[in-house]
C-alpha cells in the first residue's frame, strides 16, 4: 500500500455546514477520503499537495435530495413519457449518468432520487456502480420506484388514452389495497433500495386530479409505513393536503415531500413529531409569484392549478420559512428536478429560499447538514475532523450574491478532486 495522499485546501471563507458564520482564512487538511483538520495556518509541509482556494468561499458538498434523474433532458411532459416508456433501460442509464455528473460538477456531491415509473432497477445499479468506482458520479441515494394508486399522480397510464398501449406504463409500484403495497415495499427491499417513497395525494403535473385530494386509503398508508419500517427503511410521502399529512404522521411517516399546501398547524405537528419536510420550494414559484411568462411554459391545466392554489401556497410558504428560520423543523434541499422541467437548475432552490425570506446561512445549512440528516449520513454535510471530504468552492459569496451557486469553482468528492476551475477529472479506476 502506498502512502495515503494528504491534500491541504488553502481556503478563503469556510462555511462548515453547521455554524451560521464564516471561518475566515481557514485551511482544511484532507487525508485519503477524510477531513483531518480544519483551522487557520496549517503549514504546507503537512500535505503532499496544496490547492489554493484563498479567493473562494468553501462549503460542504451540496445535496439535491428530491431529484428524478430518469427524466433527464426533456422539455415537456410528452417527451418525458417518451423517455420513460419507449427507450431501453440502457439509454435511460446513460441519461441518468450524464445528469448526475452535471449535478456533481455544479457542486452537488450527493443526489437522492425520488424516482418515477420505471420497471427495472437502473437507479440501484447506477448507485452501486458509482460506489464501486466503476463510473464517476455523486453519492446516489435511491428509492427505486415510488408507490401510488391505480390512476394516481404517479400512474403515467393517464397520459395514454389507448387501453391497448397503456400496459407499457404498468409497473409493480402501481396498484390498490394494503396487501398489494405490502408486497411492493418488500420487492423494493429485496432490491436493496435506500428508502421507500410513496404518493398519498394528487399533484400539479397530472391533469385529472387535485393536489389536495387524498388518493390512498388509511389502510394502504399504514401498510406501507409499517412494512418499510419492518424492512429498516424510512418511509417518505408525496403529500400536499393537511388531512393526508396528519394521517401519515399518525402512522409514523418519516418525511413529507412537497407539503406545499400545508397549514401552519400541520407544520407545527410535523415539527413536534420529528417528521422532516423536503419542500421543493422552487417547483411552486410559479404559483407563489404568478409570473405569466413562467406560467405559459407549463401545460394549461398545471398553470390553472397554480392559480387556484396561489393563496394557500403563499400561506404555506410563510409558515415553512418561519420554521426554517427558527430551526424548529428539519427541512431538506430538493428541486423536483426532472419531474416536469428536467433542466430546472439545482441551484434554483437556494435562490427561491433566499427570495422567500430564508437567511443565506440557514439556506446553506438546509442544503448541507440538514439534508445529510435526512439521508442519515452524519459523516457528510459538515466540514470537521473525521467527516468525509465532500468539499466544494464558489467564486462568489452566496451570502451576498444570490446567484453565486450558479457557478461552481471546485469540487472534491470523497477526498478526490473532481473539478478545479474549468478542468474536470475522472476519479474512478480505469478498466
Ligand atoms: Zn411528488
Ligand atoms: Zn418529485
Amino acid at each position: 500500500m502506498g502512502k495515503t495522499e494528504r491534500i491541504l485546501l488553502h481556503c478563503g471563507k469556510v462555511f462548515d455546514g453547521i455554524q451560521e458564520r464564516y471561518l475566515e482564512q481557514a485551511d482544511i487538511l484532507v487525508e485519503g477520503n477524510r477531513i483531518v483538520q480544519v483551522e487557520q495556518g496549517i503549514p504546507a509541509e503537512a500535505a503532499d499537495r496544496v490547492i489554493d482556494l484563498s479567493d473562494k468561499v468553501v462549503t460542504p458538498g451540496l445535496m439535491e435530495i428530491h431529484d428524478h434523474a430518469v427524466g433527464y433532458h426533456n422539455e415537456n411532459v410528452p417527451a418525458i413519457l417518451n423517455e420513460f416508456l419507449l427507450k431501453t433501460p440502457t439509454y435511460r442509464a446513460l441519461g441518468i449518468l450524464r445528469h448526475l455528473n452535471e449535478l456533481l460538477e455544479h457542486g452537488f456531491t450527493l443526489v437522492r432520487d425520488c424516482c418515477y415509473v420505471e420497471r427495472g432497477w437502473t437507479c440501484v445499479d447506477i448507485r452501486d456502480a458509482i460506489s464501486a468506482g466503476i463510473v464517476d458520479g455523486p453519492r446516489y441515494v435511491v428509492c427505486g420506484h415510488s408507490g401510488g394508486i391505480d390512476g394516481g399522480h404517479t400512474d403515467l397510464r393517464q397520459f395514454i388514452s389507448d387501453p391497448d398501449v397503456q400496459p407499457v406504463a404498468q409497473s409493480p409500484n402501481l396498484g390498490s389495497g394494503a396487501a398489494h403495497f405490502q408486497k411492493w415495499v418488500r420487492t423494493e427491499f429485496l432490491h436493496n433500495v435506500d428508502f421507500i417513497k410513496f404518493h398519498i395525494d394528487g399533484g400539479f403535473a397530472t391533469p385529472h386530479d387535485d393536489p389536495e385530494h387524498r388518493h390512498m386509503s388509511e389502510e394502504e398508508i399504514q401498510a406501507i409505513i409499517e412494512t418499510a419500517h419492518s424492512c429498516n427503511r424510512k418511509a417518505t410521502a408525496h403529500i400536499y393536503g393537511d388531512e393526508s399529512a396528519r394521517l401519515a404522521i399518525q402512522h409514523g411517516v418519516d418525511g413529507i415531500e412537497h407539503g406545499a399546501l400545508l397549514s401552519p398547524e400541520t407544520y407545527d405537528l410535523a415539527a413536534e413529531k420529528g417528521v422532516y419536510i423536503v419542500p421543493t420550494m422552487c417547483f411552486f414559484d410559479r404559483g407563489v409569484f404568478l409570473d405569466e411568462d413562467e406560467l405559459s411554459r407549463v401545460p394549461a391545466y398545471m398553470a390553472e392549478k397554480y392559480r387556484i392554489k396561489h393563496e394557500k401556497l403563499c400561506r404555506s410558504r410563510e409558515a415553512l420559512v418561519r420554521h426554517i428560520e427558527n430551526g424548529t423543523l428539519l427541512v431538506g434541499y430538493g428541486t423536483d428536478l426532472g419531474a416536469v422541467e428536467p433542466m430546472l437548475p439545482a441551484w434554483r432552490e437556494y435562490e427561491t429560499m433566499v427570495r422567500s425570506g430564508v437567511t443565506p446561512f440557514k439556506a446553506l445549512k438546509v442544503a448541507t447538514s440538514n439534508s445529510a440528516k435526512i439521508v442519515e449520513r452524519p459523516d457528510l454535510g459538515h466540514l470537521a475532523p473525521g467527516k468525509l471530504a465532500d468539499i466544494v468552492a464558489w467564486d462568489q459569496d452566496p451570502v451576498t450574491e444570490l446567484k453565486a451557486l450558479r457557478s461552481c469553482a471546485f469540487v472534491m468528492k470523497d477526498g478526490k478532486v473532481v473539478k478545479e476551475g474549468e478542468r474536470v477529472y475522472k476519479t474512478g479506476p480505469r478498466l
